[in-house]
């Protein structure tokens, strides 16, 4: 039986083209999708698709956003064997990041994918973005899919969803996946890294809808005032701090500074140290300037990004996590977004 894959179609620069009469950029309907490609035809694969109302930019999406994307992705995870996101680059890391997490026991494939430079102009990158996750999220091997997971496919690589940060808003390669290798390389063949690939459990699918959004990023930066992290860490209604550290962990050693996370810790809101680099991990005791971090109990991210960090506790907290609990499954990778 050939592959039946569902499209969702939610916004961004990959779905605009140039009306005809007055020249200007706008999304295309979703109805002309084999107009537009009809390369689309030559797939042996049953293909649907549907459209987000409205089509929104990605700097536009929002926890009911995801939640709406993973409910779609649930009540029609039955009927297709794998889905392709079509999604705005700016936040796709993001989205990808949460759809890892609402989706537990994800057994087939699910990618996103976007472009630079719109479907509409002759040099796009979004005709072969969108071919490949097309042809990824059909890819089955004694009919089990080979690609499982929440990934996202860009200029000739599959990364996984978790893993990646938008870091270039230029060339076509916008993506990176600094501490984890591509699920898949794109060239004359697609040549599947099947070793980093999550494997399928056969479970059941379950849908997590619940978010809770109280949480905030603090970057630090040489020069950070009292004033600065007294106020983000006093913020009400707080209960989660990604800070965000440099290189291994680190931090300024200020009593002012240590003070204000230990009263932040004793608040019960707990304090996550993620690194402002894009490869390497947080190893706290590694230097001295990190030592008191892990003593006074704030929790090692490893090698998360900010962007899976965000998700991953926006995720637990809104399914009610907790103290020692949730500091220990904040260590834990549960959709292989860190190596600990
Ligand atoms: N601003 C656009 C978005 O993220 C950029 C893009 O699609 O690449 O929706």
């Amino acid at each position: 039986m050939p592959s039946s894959l569902l499209i969702i179609y939610t916004g961004g620069t990959i779905g605009m083209v140039k009306d005809r009469e007055t020249g200007a950029l706008q999304p295309f309907r979703f109805e002309n999708i084999y107009k537009m490609m009809p390369v689309l035809e030559n797939f042996d694969y049953k293909i649907e698709g549907i459209a987000f109302t409205p089509l929104i930019d990605s700097s536009n999406v929002s926890p009911s956003f995801w939640v709406k994307l993973a409910e779609i992705i649930g009540s029609n995870y039955e009927k297709y064997d794998g889905f392709v996101i079509l999604h705005g680059t700016d936040t796709m890391a993001y989205s990808a990041s949460m759809l890892s997490f609402l989706l537990e026991n994800l057994n087939k494939p699910v990618i996103f994918t976007g472009s630079q430079l719109p479907m509409g102009v002759v040099r796009t990158d979004g005709r072969d973005n969108f071919i490949n996750a097309v042809e990824i999220a059909a890819a089955r091997e004694n009919g089990t899919p080979i690609v499982p997971e929440v990934a996202i496919y860009f200029e000739n690589k599959l990364m996984r969803g978790n893993r990646t940060n938008k870091f270039n808003a230029e060339n076509f390669n916008a993506f990176v996946s600094g501490n984890f290798p591509p699920l898949a390389e794109v060239g004359v063949h697609i040549k599947y890294n099947r070793n980093a690939i999550l494997k399928p459990n056969f479970m059941n699918l379950k849908v997590h809808k619940k978010l809770d959004t109280n949480i905030a990023i603090l970057k630090l930066f040489p020069g950070i005032t009292e004033s600065v992290v007294k106020s983000v860490l006093g913020i009400k209604g707080l209960k989660g701090v990604i800070l965000e550290t440099y290189g291994a962990g680190n931090a300024p050693t200020d009593e002012w500074f240590i003070a204000a996370l230990t009263e932040t810790i004793r608040k019960d809101i707990v304090i996550y140290n993620v690194t402002q680099c894009k490869g390497g991990s947080v190893e706290m005791g590694k230097y001295e300037t990190s030592i008191t971090l892990g003593q006074i109990g704030l929790v090692g991210g490893f090698d998360i990004t900010t962007e899976s960090a965000t998700a991953k506790m926006m995720f637990l907290l809104g399914e009610g996590y907790r103290g020692d609990e949730l500091k220990e499954l904040l260590q834990t990778p549960l959709r292989g977004e860190l190596t600990a």
